[in-house]
Order: structure tokens, then sequence, then C-alpha cells
């Protein structure tokens, strides 16, 4: 509190020695409406990044091309969860564009280094195609400069270390090809470490190629992402790099019980203790066990209705079909609230410099939670945590400054060992 009055008063100075009188407001005392208003003004004032947004494969999965009957797909659409428009209006600036390879590509050599590039290319044409929106960011500073300049940044994460195959010099092309986080594994044990969603622990956690790969990436600057990892990855990863690392889109396993892809206290508290954030993931299945189970039977009879009218789940015209059944059962979702409950945890095991938001637009399917629908949504999750007394430092914190922090120190490590 003491911090928001010096802050406040400060604010207060500069604006009376520039000349200008806007009205500074404690937070606390502002009326809901005010607070919402403040929200929203905080969502455009800082720069937000998101830690995994599913664009790429969804418009993959769509027959997207760079060509001019598509290009306008990613400015402006009624389909999935992210376009530019959208993204402006909710005040989000830096998505990292998930560069993800399914699990199953792993079995056929070069198939997923293949769908990695071309992912890799098609977030490079889409920037390329609207310069004055978008730009492939590869650092910090270019995302902070670009922020400046109102252009939104595309950094860009690979979900799935498979890719990288047994070529140890892959890590150093991806990195060239302008990659700056590597989610270790995804559904499967690969060639680098065991996954959550799997239960073989072909390597009870890092694979001997997986230890040098970790290095590789601490070498040249990719940030290690720990999201998808089973337990013993992550705490054998804590063991042995000397750098913070990130979780894209991870939340609390406290909320669902038994859900190895969240992370537990334990792992919270470590991932604090060496400095890194713990990206929020927005899906309601990540944020409340029951609605875990709850959703589980129910898209069961979903499924049975489905068929019954012949169509399956994929279809175009199924879709008016998923909206009535999500409202027919509303408690499907969970809400923003469960959002900030998810980030008032990771608070209290560790700090307000340890978490950050990892939607998992586009890749979360039907279940985001209510109030967090799309990338214009932002500004409710900030309403909701100035209600729950967060100050506007650490709500900055929240939307950037956190991951602005471990992307420069994986920077600042890369740089020191060339
Ligand atoms: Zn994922």
């Amino acid at each position: 509190m003491y911090r928001s009055i010096c802050l406040l008063l400060l604010a207060s100075l500069l604006f009376a020695c520039s000349g200008e009188a806007p009205e500074v407001k404690d937070p606390s005392t502002m009326t809901e409406e005010e607070l919402r208003q403040h929200a929203d003004s905080l969502a455009h004032a800082y720069l937000i990044t998101d830690g995994h947004v599913d664009l790429p494969y969804r418009l993959k999965v769509k027959n997207f091309k760079l060509d001019k009957e598509y290009l306008g797909i990613p400015i402006e659409t009624k389909e999935g969860d992210f376009d530019y428009v959208r993204a402006v209006e909710g005040g989000l600036d830096a998505p990292f564009m998930s560069i993800y390879i399914p699990s199953g590509l792993q079995e056929e050599v070069g198939a997923s280094p293949a769908l990695a590039d071309s992912l890799i290319d098609m977030v490079s044409g889409i920037a390329s195609a609207h310069p004055d929106k978008f730009r492939i960011t590869t650092s910090p500073e270019q995302m902070i400069q670009n922020f400046k300049e109102g252009v939104m940044s595309l950094p860009m994460g690979m979900e799935n270390g498979s890719p990288i195959e047994d070529q140890i010099e892959r890590v150093a092309e991806y990195h060239a090809k302008g990659i700056r986080y590597i989610t270790l594994t995804h559904a499967k044990d690969n060639l680098i470490c065991d996954s959550s969603y799997d239960t073989t622990r072909t390597h009870n956690g890092l694979s001997e190629f997986g230890r040098e790969v970790v290095k590789e990436m601490n070498r040249v600057g990719i940030m290690v992402d720990i999201s998808h990892v089973s337990d013993s990855t992550f705490w054998q990863v804590m063991e042995m790099t000397d750098v913070p690392v990130i979780a894209s889109h991870s939340s609390a396993r406290k909320f669902t019980p038994g859900f190895e892809r969240n992370m537990n206290d334990e792992m919270i508290k470590r991932l604090g203790e060496e400095n890194g954030v713990i990206q929020i993931n927005f899906g309601s299945t990540f944020l409340d066990g029951a609605l875990r189970t709850r959703r589980d039977s129910l898209r069961g009879v979903l499924m049975e209705r489905l068929s019954e009218a012949g169509l399956s789940y994929t279809d175009e015209e199924a879709k008016p079909m998923i909206d009535a059944f999500g409202e027919e059962f509303p408690t499907l979702y969970a809400d923003v609230e469960t959002v900030a409950d998810h980030i008032d945890h990771v608070v209290s095991l560790s700090s307000v410099d340890n978490v950050g938001f990892g939607s998992d637009f586009d890749g979360v399917g039907d279940s985001l939670p209510t109030g967090l629908k799309d990338v214009s949504d932002y500004p409710n999750l900030i309403f909701t945590l100035l209600q729950r007394g967060y100050t506007d430092e650490d709500i900055e914190k929240m939307c950037s400054g956190n991951v602005i922090r471990v992307w420069r120190a994986v920077e600042a490590a890369a740089t020191a060992s060339k």
C-alpha cells in the first residue's frame, strides 16, 4: 500500500511538472465502472505478452496459404480465438506463436522438422504480408521497441523439441530461424525427455541427449519451457540449468489433483526460487479438476448427439449444436475468477515476480472460461486482479515484466558463454 501511495504521489508530481492535470485516483477507491476503465487503460498502457497462442497450427489445419484469399484471416475473422483486431482490442502486444509439432510425427524421420519449417515460414509470411501490423521478434528489446511503435510482436516458441531429432546442431539452427523457447516435449516421451501425458517413462526424466539439448539451448539463448514435461524431467532440468526457465502454458495442480500436466506446489516454489515464470493456461480443464471430470463425461453425451445428427465434432455444421450444448451446460466452463485463483496461488507460493499469462488460445478448443473467450478479453482478467488488490506495478509484471526478465537473463547467459 505504502508503495502504491508513493507511486501515486510520484505520478501526480510528474504530471504537475509536465503542466497536465489528469486525475490520478487510487484504484482501491474506484467504483466498479472506474476500475473497469482503469483495467482497460492498463491493458493498453502495458506491454502484454502471452506465452502460448496456437494460431499457426489452427491455420495449418485449415489449409491456410500465404496468398490473397487467406491473408485477411490473421487480421479479422470470426473463427478461433486470435486475430489482429481482437488482439488490439484486448491490448495484446506479443503473443508467442506456437510452432506446435504433434507427437505422432516422431515416428517418421524428417516429418517433425518439415512441419516446424512450414509453420515458421507461415508466421514469417504473415508478418511480411502485414508489416504495419506484425513483426517477427527475436529479442525482448525488439519486443519493447515494437510496442512503442504500435506494431504487434510475433515471437516464436516451438512446442515439442521433436524436430531436433538426434541432431544437436539443430538447436542453433532453430535459434537462427527465430525460435526463442522450446517446450522440451509434448504428449509423448521423445528423444529429449518424458512427457506428463505419457505413462512409458522412457528416460525417467531427461535422456543423456536431452541434457545436451538443454545445455545447448542455454548456450545459444533459447528459453527452456517445462510445460508438458513429466515431474522428473522438471526436477532434472531444475538441477542442471543456471538460467531461469518458463512454463509457457501450465496451471497449478492444486486445483486439478493428479493432473501431472499442471505444476504442483513444490515445483511452483522451485521455479520461483530459480527466478522463472509460470504462465497460466486458461483452458477450463487446466483450471478446475471437477470440471475436468464433468467435461469428460458430458463429452460422451455431446458426441452421441452429434453422431445421431450424422455430424462429427470438427464439422463446420456441428458448431451451432456444440454452442447450444455449451449453453445447456454452462457449468462446463471455469471463469475469469478461476484464472485469478491460480495466479493468487502461485503468488502465495512464490511471488508476483513468477507468474504470467499463457492462455493456450487457439489450442484448447471450446474450453475457454467465461470472461476469457478470446484475445480481446485480457482487460477482464486485469479487472479481476485489480479487484483482488494487485497494484498496477504487479499487473505490469504479470503482463510482461516477468517474461522480459527471464528472456533477458537467458540472452545474457548465452552471450556470456560465447
Ligand atoms: Zn500445449
